[in-house]
């Protein structure tokens, strides 16, 4: 008999899974919390505005993978490459821009809006003849020894509470993000270790408009970083010609900035060529004051499954700060790797999920504590004459 898998969370990792899940023949429903996001009106959970992310060989390779030959083209064609950082500082007083490249062979990060790709990601699940995809439904239950499951059916809003129902299954895939709901449950089944960090840097997300005659503001081929050790501001191309750049700065700094109002000032001082040339004062202000100012999560945790009912992959598993930018592209990395071990044992998938998390854990633990570590590197080290010395080295 088909089995039945259920994914919970319609995000970049939940999605590709159901889609892997859905290529082997799977009978595959997706439960996600929140309304269809390809609808203009759904508001991006915990983001004011979609986030722009760096999609890296890491999530592409697994986007290949995926037994859809056209998929990673698709998603790759809504992709705007970046060759290097770009580096802006204040030198002896004087406004310098550097540019320093990622690789030496010419490979490049590339920028996207997370929301272009999830859109895609869902695009291909509707139109798979096994897949259901169901909005509005919050998991709020799981007992992973009978493989039965509880949703609420939320009508109005993610908060309003609906009617309960019960889902049986046979796998459930848990990829509904860092505050995982499947998590939750499955510690309740499996003695797991488990760590969470708030680190001391809230982030807010500003929107760079094309210049006056259309085009990029600044050079588009590059992460554009403003390095300021204790606060970063950083942008991202987008493909219609904007920015989407985000603040780093510590909670104090956040509360300073919030009583003084001098936010302009601040910009001035420490991010050069920022206001007016990229955005005005007036839009600074109101961006600052209308965006929200963010936590950022990171969390370890082991084993990610039990037995052969159920497992947590991406946010869930090991959501991480995004300095490495490989949040996304490590989860995407997890559902390829996933699907090796389950095609390795097709009647043994106990013994597949027991490999999984046994190989997956360290690998995942180090990209986070690489992720940890990168601020640093983004934030500091980029300024540094060794630095830029040792980069000039491995270029040669
Ligand atoms: P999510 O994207 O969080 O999706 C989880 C889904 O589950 C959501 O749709 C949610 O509504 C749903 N859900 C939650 N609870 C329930 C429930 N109880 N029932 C049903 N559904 C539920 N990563 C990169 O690779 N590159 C980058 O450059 C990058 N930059 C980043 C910049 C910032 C500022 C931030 C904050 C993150 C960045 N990341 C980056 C990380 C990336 O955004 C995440 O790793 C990625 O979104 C995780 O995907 P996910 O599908 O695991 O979880």
């Amino acid at each position: 008999m088909t089995q039945k898998v259920i994914v919970v969370g319609a995000g970049p990792v939940g999605s590709l899974a159901a889609l892997y899940a859905a290529v082997r023949g799977f009978e595959v429903e997706v439960y996600e919390l929140r309304a269809d996001l390809r609808d203009p009106s759904t508001k991006p959970l915990n983001f004011s505005n979609s986030i722009n992310l760096a999609l890296s060989e890491r999530g592409i390779h697994s986007l290949r993978q995926s037994g859809l030959p056209d998929l990673a083209d698709a998603v790759l064609a809504e992709t705007f490459p970046m060759h290097g950082r770009m580096i802006h500082v204040r030198k002896n007083g004087e406004y310098v821009r550097q540019p320093q490249k990622y690789d030496a062979r010419g490979r490049s990060l590339l920028a996207m809006d997370r929301t272009g790709l999830n859109s895609t990601l869902l695009d291909y699940l509707e139109a798979m003849p096994n897949v259901k995809l169901v909005f509005n439904h919050k998991l709020v239950g799981v007992d992973f020894q009978k493989k039965v499951s509880w949703f609420e059916h939320r009508t109005k809003s993610i908060e309003e509470q609906g009617d309960e129902f019960e889902i049986s299954f046979d796998f459930m895939i848990g990829a509904d993000g860092a505050h995982s709901a499947v998590r939750y449950h499955l510690m309740k089944f499996v003695p797991m270790s488990f760590q969470q960090e708030y680190i001391d840097k809230l982030w807010c997300q500003f929107h760079v408009p094309p210049a006056p005659n259309g085009d990029f503001r600044i050079p588009p081929n590059y992460l554009h970083i403003w390095p300021q050790d204790e606060s970063m501001f950083i942008a991202l191309p987008n493909i219609d010609k904007t920015f989407t750049s985000t603040l780093f700065l510590t909670r104090s700094g956040f509360e300073q900035l919030d009583a003084s109002g001098k936010v302009v000032e601040y910009f001035d001082q420490r991010f050069p060529g920022v206001v007016p040339d990229l955005i005005t004062e007036d839009d600074l202000r109101k961006q600052y004051t209308a965006n929200q100012h963010l936590p950022l999560i990171s969390i370890k945790c082991t084993p990610y499954h039990y037995g052969d009912s159920g497992v947590i992959l991406g946010d869930a598993a090991h959501a991480m700060v995004p300095f490495y930018g490989q949040g996304m592209n490590a989860g995407l990395e997890d559902v390829r790797v996933l699907f090796e071990f389950l095609d390795k044992y097709p009647t043994d998938r106990s013994k597949a999920l027991d490999e999984y998390t046994m190989e997956r854990t360290p690998d995942a633990q180090t990209i986070n504590d690489l992720a940890l570590g990168n601020y640093r590197e983004m934030a500091s080290d980029v300024k540094k004459p060794l630095y830029l010395l040792r980069k000039w080295i491995e270029e040669q």
